[in-house]
């Protein structure tokens, strides 16, 4: 069992997308982490999640102490993610034969096989991660340095976690509503107030919001702080942790509630830049959100596989069964697709990071994109993978429950999908993104040279067309109007650069490797995403088990399956 070996996206997407310096170091990572999920981490997961962690207030002279006791499983999984992978280092530091900084998509690619194993704990592993990118990019002074340095950490002594204290009772979306004060103390800040969500509450480094003396009452009265978990002197920062959630995912993971009382902190940046500045912190973990939901999408599709050819249902396989073909193949595609635009995603932020102009107006709107449908998207793959296990599905003995649970959260946190949406009409008004976006989705289409694409990539230009123009009109609305449509253009945004994606994919591996399967997954995708043209889904049915087993489908096959087009 390796989850590497069980996806046939995963290794052709490396080839198209990375240089082959990078990937001959990422290989024998990536294969060992993909016999290590499916081996050792995977049932770590469902231990874990069995058996949530649990706060201490107080120890037994009575002095509070705030520490939460985690089951040894989560402990393990800890250990692997910061210590022996390097999930949260990866983006700030060579690893694993880099001597410096691999691409952004290194770490995607590894902690998308991780997150198939252990969900719960990536949260942290991507806040330790991002908390340290914006250390980096706004903060100074030695302290922020200590931090900085132990957050990229994998050493066991050294090694420190972060995490984003930002929601409060009245301020979850709207963060101008932020009732935490910050007061000058010498220097620094003393911080009091309370926090209503935050996970990871004992980490070691905390990024969060207050008001400052003089700021106004919009989001620029608000400031961005450093809250270490202990002063110089070793004792605890003044904070405490009021209790736990009840949570219905990710119960392997503690998210709690935070009372601030005078808390010490450290200005980061400029105060008036303060939310601007935690905007970076959460458009990486957002973006990591759409990896990680299309990680449960991959895994619950592996299940659902698994279980598909091994019951027998009125004398053969289930996975004969023709209508159970139509139900698991357009969640592959789907999973597929996802699994392309996170790669186009990390790759854009690469060319981002290198001061490109235009890749930064483009993931500024892909992040939004990506966490919008993807994370929503994943609720039906892995209800409809949950489905295909019967009644046993349903059991919390099997890993299907679970992965349903999780999977609900990736549209809620770090902004509900509403709030996600909103964000993509901000970036349309602001820097016409959907031009841009249909720009280069528009060359990609045009670069692809296989004849068998031909009907398909004309069939997507033309839609490309259409979905400008319906970006426009939102633009032209009233401002009411403009936000009522945006939800729905967003999913229509993301679903289209999904498939062009694919179909670029599908174009370099028949160019490559002689095998047409992308395209019969592309078709797939825009059969039953884009035209709702259940035929052209049923058209790759015959090639079911080459497309999930990642097998080669020769030019001549796709004679039987012609192009959906509307
Ligand atoms: C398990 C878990 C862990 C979390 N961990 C953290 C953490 O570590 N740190 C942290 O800071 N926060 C954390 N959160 C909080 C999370 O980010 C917020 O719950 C989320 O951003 C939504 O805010 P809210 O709960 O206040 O919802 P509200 O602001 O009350 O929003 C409710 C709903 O209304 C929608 N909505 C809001 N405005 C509009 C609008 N104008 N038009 C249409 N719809 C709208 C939203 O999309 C949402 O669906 C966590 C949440 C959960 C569930």
């Amino acid at each position: 069992m390796n989850f590497v070996d069980l996806d046939p996206a995963l290794r052709p997407l490396i080839e198209s997308y990375l240089d082959p310096a990078d990937r001959e170091l990422l290989n024998p990572v990536l294969t060992a982490l993909g016999a290590d999920a499916a081996q050792r981490l995977a049932p770590l997961g469902d231990v874990a999640d069995k058996n949530p962690p649990t706060l201490a207030q107080f120890d037994r002279e009575g002095d509070r102490v705030d520490t939460i006791d985690y089951h040894a499983s989560y402990q393990e999984l800890q250990k692997a993610a910061y210590e022996e992978y390097g999930l949260s280092a990866l983006s700030h530091r060579g690893l694993h034969g880099w001597e410096d900084v691999p691409p952004h998509l290194i770490k995607y690619i590894l902690s998308y096989v991780f997150v198939q194993a252990e969900f719960g704990l990536a949260c942290p592993v991507s806040m330790t991660d991002a908390a340290a990118r914006t250390l980096r990019k706004f903060g100074e002074g030695p302290l922020v340095a200590e931090a900085v340095e132990r957050l990229i950490s994998t050493d066991p002594e050294r090694r420190w976690t972060g995490a984003m204290f930002m929601t409060e009772i009245q301020a979850g979306t709207d963060i101008a509503r932020t009732e935490t004060v910050a007061e000058r103390d010498g220097e620094d800040w003393v911080l009091s107030g309370r926090k209503w969500f935050a996970s990871n509450p004992d980490a070691d480094v905390i990024l969060t919001l207050a008001r400052y003396p003089g700021g106004d009452d919009t989001t620029r009265g608000v400031g961005l702080f450093m809250l270490p978990k202990h002063l110089a002197d070793g004792s605890k920062n003044s904070y405490v942790i009021d209790r736990l959630k009840d949570k219905l995912g990710t119960r392997s993971m503690p998210s709690g509630e935070i009372t601030l009382d005078r808390a010490y902190a450290i200005q980061i940046g400029e105060l008036d830049r303060g939310f601007r500045q935690m905007a970076e912190m959460v458009n990486t973990s957002r973006l990591s959100n759409a990896m990680r939901s299309t990680a449960l999408m991959r895994r619950s599709i592996n299940e659902a596989l698994a279980h598909a050819r091994s019951r027998i249902v009125f004398g053969r396989p289930l996975v004969d069964a023709p209508l159970m073909r139509m139900t698991l193949l357009p969640l592959q595609a789907e999973a597929e697709a996802a699994l392309g635009l996170v790669f186009h995603a990390g790759d854009t932020l690469q060319r981002a990071d290198a001061d490109d102009e235009v890749a930064a107006a483009q993931i500024r709107v892909l992040t939004p994109l990506a966490k919008h449908f993807i994370c929503k998207r994943a609720r039906f793959v892995t209800g409809e993978a949950m489905e295909v296990r019967g009644g046993r599905g349903y059991i919390e003995e099997w890993p299907d429950a679970r992965f349903v649970r999780d999977s609900h959260l990736g549209s809620i946190w770090e902004g509900s999908s509403n709030v996600i949406a909103l964000d993509v009409l901000r970036c349309m008004r602001k820097q016409n993104t959907h031009h841009l976006l249909a720009q280069t989705m528009t060359e990609k289409l045009g670069d692809i040279t296989s004849a068998e694409a031909g009907p398909d990539v004309r069939e997507l230009l033309s839609r490309w067309e259409g979905i400008v123009d319906r970006g426009e009109v939102i633009l032209a609305a009233e401002s009411d109007a403009a936000e009522a449509l945006i939800g729905g253009y967003t999913d229509s945004l993301a679903q289209l650069i999904m498939a062009t994606l694919l179909l670029e994919q599908a174009d370099a591996e028949a160019a490559r490797d002689g095998n047409w399967r992308k395209l019969l997954v592309a078709r797939t995708f825009i059969g039953a995403n884009i035209l709702a043209d259940e035929s052209a889904v049923e058209a790759a049915l015959a090639h079911f088990e080459d497309i999930v087993d990642g097998k080669t489908v020769p030019r001549e096959a796709l004679a039987s399956t012609p192009a959906p087009v509307a």
